[in-house]
């Protein structure tokens, strides 16, 4: 099977410090979470998507979250937008951290992503948590075929 044609299934979170993608809401011990592909959704925001997509409504382009809201609303929305996306990069990372376990190469990583693999080494090799020593060469060799 191509893994890139696999669903991602959601999957039952931990919710201590996770970040609801929908409602930015922080989960905390009792809160029911789900996440998949770099989102986190909380049982609240689940049951409400549920009931738009079963309900029978049909999309409205001028529903726009930010309609009717304050200054002040809208200012308390960004650091929840920028919480949603720090998880969403970290999920990148796991992933990256994942693909160079799993022996992928950084001219691979950088190819899929559409940067070269000097790009790719430099987002994200010093931020890996197992960066294999190896690693150094790899930069070395990336640094001087420029
Ligand atoms: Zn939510």
């Amino acid at each position: 099977m191509d893994p890139f044609e696999r669903r991602e299934r959601p999957l039952l979170l931990t919710p201590e410090g996770k970040t609801c993608s929908m409602c930015g809401r922080t989960g905390g011990a009792g809160d029911r979470m789900v996440g998949g592909f770099g989102v986190v959704v909380c049982a609240d925001c689940v049951a409400d998507a549920h009931r738009l997509v079963t309900g029978g409504a049909e999309p409205d382009a001028a529903d726009v979250p930010w309609k009717d809201r304050s200054q002040a609303e809208i200012l308390e929305t960004l650091p929840r937008i920028v919480a949603a996306s720090r998880q969403m990069e970290r999920f990148l990372f796991t992933w990256v951290a994942v693909a160079r376990q799993s022996g992928i190469s950084w001219a691979h990583i950088g190819r899929t992503l559409g940067v070269t693999r000097q790009a790719a080494w430099e987002r994200f090799a010093k931020r890996l948590p197992d960066v294999p020593a190896a690693d150094q060469d790899v930069a070395e060799e990336v640094v001087t075929e420029q």
